[in-house]
C-alpha cells in the first residue's frame, strides 16, 4: 500500500458496538457493527468485541495493510493511562475492567483507550469540523451530555483523568435530581431526556400540540419526533427546542468564558435537530459570554456524525 497509516477504531456504545479499519485521512476502509447487549456478562461482551477486532485484522492482513494498533472509545469513566474502564455507561456489570491489558494480551498491539466523547473530539479535531483548530470544545448531546476539551492542541484530562464532565455542572440549583447526586445539572436541562420530559409535560398540561398524535400512535415521544413536529411548524415542539437550546447555551457560555475556544462543536443525537437547537444556543452565548471571548468563537454541528466514535478512537494512533 501507499505511504498511508492505518489504525483500528472501536466504539463501544450502549446500542451498537462498532469497529473499523481507519486510514489517516479519516476514511473508514472496512467496518463491522454488532448490536450491544449491555446486560450480558463482561467476559461475553469483551469476547464479542475481540472477535470483531479479529475480523478487522483478518481483513487488513488479506489486503496487506499494516496498522499501528487499536484505539477504543467507550462511554463512562475511563482511566486512559492504565487502560482501565472504571465505569461503563449503560453496561451495569462493568467495573474496573482492565481492557487495555486484556486486549494487549490477545493482540500484542499498542492499545489506546479513552472516553468516547473525548475520542470523538480528537476525531473532529483531526478530520472533522475542528480541523486546523487548536482550541475546541466538543459536546455530545444524547441521553447525557459528554465533552472533549482540546486546548493548545491537547486533550484536557485532569488529575485523575476524569475532567470535562460538563454535563454535571449546575445550571439550576433546585432543578431536577440527577443520577450523579446533584440537582439541576446541565444534562438534566439540555439532553435528550429533557426534550422528552418537556414534551410529556406539555401533554400533561393538555397544550395544543401535534405531539399528542405522535404519542397516541407510538406510546412514547423521542427528541427526533419533537424535531420533526417542530419542522412541521408545531409551536410547542419549537418551544421545547428553544428552551433546551437556551439551557445548553447557558452551559456553553460558561465553557467559552473558562476555556476561550475557537470553536464549540455540538454533536450527539439531539444535535440532529440542527439549527433548531443551535440558534438558541448562539443567542444565549451572545447574551451571556464575555464579548472578547464570544466574538472569536464559532458554534457548529459535528461533522463525523455516526462515524465519530470509530474514527475518533482510531485517531488516537495518528
Ligand atoms: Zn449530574
Amino acid at each position: 500500500m501507499s505511504g498511508r497509516n492505518y489504525a483500528i477504531g472501536v466504539d463501544i456504545g450502549g446500542i451498537n458496538i462498532k469497529t473499523g479499519l481507519v486510514e489517516d485521512s479519516g476514511h473508514i476502509l472496512y467496518k463491522r457493527v454488532v448490536q450491544a447487549r449491555p446486560e450480558e456478562a463482561v467476559q461475553v461482551i469483551l469476547q464479542e468485541v475481540m472477535d470483531l477486532v479479529g475480523e478487522i485484522i483478518k481483513f487488513a492482513e488479506e489486503k496487506g495493510i499494516r496498522f499501528r494498533g487499536i484505539g477504543i472509545g467507550a462511554p463512562g469513566l475511563i482511566d486512559s493511562q492504565e487502560g482501565i474502564i472504571r465505569f461503563l455507561t449503560n453496561f451495569p456489570k462493568w467495573k474496573d475492567v482492565p481492557v487495555g491489558e486484556l486486549f494487549n494480551k490477545t493482540f500484542n498491539l499498542p492499545i489506546f483507550i479513552e472516553n468516547d466523547v473525548r475520542a470523538a473530539a480528537l476525531g473532529e479535531h483531526k478530520f472533522g469540523a475542528g480541523r486546523n483548530k487548536e482550541h475546541l470544545i466538543c459536546l455530545a448531546i444524547g441521553t447525557g451530555i459528554g465533552s472533549g476539551i482540546i486546548i493548545d492542541g491537547q486533550l484536557l484530562k485532569g488529575s485523575r483523568q476524569f475532567g470535562g464532565e460538563v454535563g454535571h455542572m449546575t445550571v439550576l440549583p433546585d432543578g431536577p435530581p440527577c443520577a450523579c447526586g446533584n440537582r439541576g445539572c446541565l444534562e438534566m436541562m439540555a439532553s435528550a431526556r429533557s426534550v422528552t420530559r418537556r414534551a410529556m409535560e406539555a401533554l400533561s398540561r393538555q397544550e395544543e400540540t401535534s405531539l399528542l398524535k405522535v404519542y397516541k400512535e407510538k406510546g412514547a415521544i423521542t427528541p427526533e419526533d419533537v424535531a420533526q413536529e417542530a419542522s412541521q411548524g408545531d409551536p410547542v415542539s419549537r418551544r421545547i427546542y428553544e428552551e433546551t437550546g437556551q439551557w445548553l447555551g447557558i452551559g456553553v457560555a460558561s465553557l467559552i468564558n473558562i476555556f476561550n475556544p475557537e470553536m464549540v462543536i455540538i454533536g450527539g443525537g439531539v444535535a440532529n435537530a440542527g439549527e433548531l437547537l443551535l440558534e438558541p444556543v448562539r443567542r444565549e452565548v451572545q447574551d451571556r459570554a464575555m464579548p472578547v471571548l464570544r466574538d472569536s468563537v464559532s458554534i457548529v454541528l459535528a461533522e463525523l456524525r455516526e462515524e465519530a466514535g470509530v474514527i475518533g478512537a482510531a485517531s488516537m494512533l495518528f
